[in-house]
């Protein structure tokens, strides 16, 4: 048996709303499928504005522009996660300030990021890891208080809530993923959720290159002019109709996912009882999506010999972040603020087993036997 670390979500209809498309002769943005997915997406999580996007990374780079994120703002997240959430914010000439995470969920530690406010500080970024939610109350809490505003990079988090509450809903932006990696997918793609009524219409211009186009389709103005900077948001309805294909039948991979994940957990964990290893936590309140399952091993040098184990065995297992403090652009665009005590020490012991829409109990069986065998 050989099993890839992922393979890119395909549900059976892609093809057939794609050809669709096609044939209609609609295949720049904004078409049918770009709206359904837009409406899918507000249904679904009750935020009044959704717009698709090109990417997770310009859904991110929308909100910094909405947020009016200046050269010289702080903004505050964690050092463990992927360079777009940084990047969006760096092109703005902000500088990043890194606070350290939670040991348990791999999220920034809520309890740290006030400490690290200045009088500069203009947004709080918290990063959903794993599909399970930032301790968001708290959160919400501190940027009412010094009236900063919230951009949750929630790449992982559709379909996970917290309290009941949609991730990508609770902060001023939401940003998701719909890249090849990540539970539903465009190929490359992602969306901006707005909570303002008066922010999805400036929403609209810059995804529009800075024109109030949006309008005019909709019969509110009878020309349509340039009136703000912006820039090209809107994804081809190619990768709309692909990525609606699967909307429509979301729960079966949401339930396919769950059901790989709940093994994985009672498969390993007597391997957790028995303190070789450690498995993830979901905070009460939060529910999530199965978007990864993540062990962690004892140190570096135990997961690389886990890692070529594994691959000898026919496995794709991966690590990921290097920590952004330590990174070059890292250290030119930010700085940590307080105590690296988990971030280095926790990145350094995670490993992502194989986890996709299709993945079959006997495969997560498998894995498991052999990660046991590791450890035996
Ligand atoms: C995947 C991911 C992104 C980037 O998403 P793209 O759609 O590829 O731009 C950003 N942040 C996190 C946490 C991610 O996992």
């Amino acid at each position: 048996m050989s099993i890839s670390f992922n393979v890119p979500p395909c549900v059976g209809t892609e093809i057939e709303y794609v050809a669709d498309a096609i044939n209609k002769h609609k295949i720049c943005g904004d078409g049918e499928y770009t709206k359904k997915c837009n409406a899918w997406i507000e249904e679904k999580t009750g935020t009044p504005k959704a717009l698709l996007t090109t990417s997770c990374t310009h859904a991110t780079e929308m909100a910094a522009l909405l947020a009016d994120i200046q050269p010289g703002d702080e903004v505050i997240m964690p050092s463990y996660t992927f360079v777009s959430t940084a990047d969006a914010f760096v092109l703005r000439g902000a500088k990043v300030v890194f606070v350290d995470i939670r040991p348990d969920t791999m999220n920034i530690d809520e309890n740290k990021i006030e400490a690290a406010i200045t009088k500069k500080t203009k947004a709080i970024v918290p990063v959903h890891y794993a599909g399970v939610s930032c301790e968001m109350d708290t959160i919400m809490d501190i940027a009412r208080r010094h009236n900063l505003a919230v951009i949750e990079d929630a790449a992982q988090g559709i379909m996970s809530t917290y309290k009941g509450k949609a991730l990508g809903t609770i902060g001023d932006y939401g940003c998701y993923s719909f890249h090849e990696t990540k539970n539903y997918s465009m190929g490359e793609g992602g969306a901006i959720l707005i909570k303002s009524p008066d922010m999805a219409e400036r929403a609209e211009i810059i995804r529009e290159k800075g024109t109030n186009r949006a309008k005019f389709f909709r019969g509110q103005i009878d020309k349509y002019t340039w009136v703000d900077a912006g820039s090209s948001y809107l994804p081809s309805e190619l990768n709309a109709a692909y990525l609606y294909a699967q909307l429509q039948v979301a729960d079966k991979i949401y339930d396919n996912r769950m059901a790989a994940w709940n093994k994985y957990y009672e498969l390993l964990s007597p391997l957790a009882d028995s303190g070789k290893i450690d498995l993830p936590v979901v905070p009460e309140g939060c529910v999530h999506n199965a978007h990864m399952f993540y062990i962690k091993a004892k140190d570096i040098e135990e997961r690389t010999r886990f890692i070529s184990y594994m691959k000898e065995a026919g496995i794709g297992c991966v690590f990921h972040y290097i920590p952004l403090h330590s990174a070059p652009a890292g250290r030119k665009y930010g700085r940590f603020h307080g105590e690296d005590i988990y971030t280095t020490k926790e990145s350094e012991r995670l490993v992502r087993l194989p986890m996709f829409y299709g993945i079959t109990e006997e495969q997560v069986e498998f894995i498991c036997d052999r990660v046991k065998a590791f450890y035996s």
